[in-house]
């Protein structure tokens, strides 16, 4: 028995219909690019989120970037981030000249330690960007708190991995100055390529993003602003739609199939990453964090359960960002970082949960017998 890592086929198979009515839309009509999708989409997110502008744009990265952009982000600003998420999120940072400034996260829940927050600001601190890692948003309120009283410093939430979840009562991507998603197919909302969107109650913010998103024009050619070709196709708006039928129970089968899995681990006595109770995961990922990690993903693609590592590496232990990133010492991420490991989570993977438990229980002890007999 093999099973995926994420499971985008069962989900077709349930919106096919809707799918392939809403592509051949866009083909009979033709606007593939600002199509009239576009604007669905971004007023359905706009009220799924709460946040009252929605820019729909090329990517997560490209959401990222437009956004600092849009702040005004340039060269010797810094902006305080993790070293533990995908390199998009440092990787923006650097194309505009600014620094990422690398604090320590939670060990419980693998997000942004604020308690090192404040001690990282400094007068150059343009922007303070955390990341809804795994699905889970940051304690953001403390964020805001803290951004507000070193004079209203810009928060940007990279929530590449946690549209839908609820933080507090209201929605990720909602939660501060700007809210960044990716709809890369894995994602818990994805498309059918790359796509992004940035969120803000902010009208010039808004404003701003459009016109970079169009190559900063504020009317046809007429250039008031660098920007850049960062739109999202038609066709992948008109995908996003079709996948929102379904997005709602979506959400609920994550919420639900992750707690069953807290419970597998706890039974096992595998250590887990943490959610707090004010908020909610959308468990873009499902991670524990183990001992002889090679070993045991080994031993479970030997029994076709793949697995994956979110991330092997700190971005401040990066050959690239060691040059750039301010030096601060991160020895959880560090620590994280080596023994982090992924399960196999989607919206259809409830049918397979016990296969994955019954497996990794078995690699478990097979590992232990190991170490045993190595005495
Ligand atoms: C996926 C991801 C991104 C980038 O999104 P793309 O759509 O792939 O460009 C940025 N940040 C984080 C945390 C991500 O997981």
């Amino acid at each position: 028995m093999s099973i995926p890592f994420v499971d985008l086929r069962t989900q077709y198979e349930a919106l096919k219909e809707n799918i392939q009515c809403r592509i051949n839309n866009v083909l009979e009509h033709g606007q593939y690019i600002m199509g009239p999708e576009v604007a669905e989409l971004e007023s359905r997110l706009s009220v799924y989120t709460g946040a009252k502008h929605c820019i729909t744009v090329s990517s997560g990265t490209d959401a990222l970037l437009i956004s600092l952009m849009a702040l005004g982000v340039g060269p010797g600003d810094e902006v305080v981030t993790t070293p533990f998420t995908f390199a998009a999120t440092a990787e923006v940072i650097v194309l505009l000249g600014a620094i990422p400034v690398f604090i320590d996260i939670d060990p419980l829940t693998c997000n942004i330690d604020v308690t090192q927050l404040e001690a990282a600001i400094t007068s150059k601190t343009k922007i303070i960007m955390p990341v809804s890692l795994y699905g889970q948003p940051s304690d953001m309120d403390e964020i805001n708190a803290i951004a507000a009283r070193y004079g209203n410093i810009p928060v940007i939430e990279d929530a590449a991995q946690s549209f839908g979840a609820d933080y507090r009562g209201k929605k990720s991507c909602n939660l501060s100055t700007i809210g960044c998603t990716s709809f890369f197919p894995s994602k818990p909302l994805g498309c059918y390529g790359d796509g992004g969107a940035i969120f803000t109650s902010d009208d010039s913010i808004a404003q701003t993003c459009r016109e970079i998103r169009i190559h900063g024009q504020s009317k046809r050619y007429w250039h008031t602003r660098i920007g850049l070709g960062g739109r999202m196709d038609t066709l992948q708006c008109a995908i996003v739609l079709a996948k929102l039928e379904r997005f709602d129970w979506e959400v609920a089968q994550r919420i639900e199939i992750g707690s069953t899995y807290n419970k597998m681990m706890d039974e096992l006595g595998v250590e887990r990453v943490r959610q707090k109770a004010d908020r909610t995961s959308v468990f873009a990922q499902y991670t524990v964090l183990i001992e002889n990690r090679e070993t045991l993903q080994e031993l479970l693609s030997l029994k076709g359960i793949p697995t994956a590592i979110h991330y092997p590496v700190p971005l401040n232990e990066q050959p690239i960002y060691r040059g750039y990133g301010l030096a601060i010492d991160t020895p959880v991420s560090t620590a994280v970082a080596k023994r982090v490991l992924s399960l196999p989570m989607s919206p259809d993977a409830s049918e397979i949960i016990n296969h994955v438990w019954a497996g990794l229980r078995e690699a478990l002890e097979h590992v232990s017998h190991d170490c045993e007999s190595n005495r």
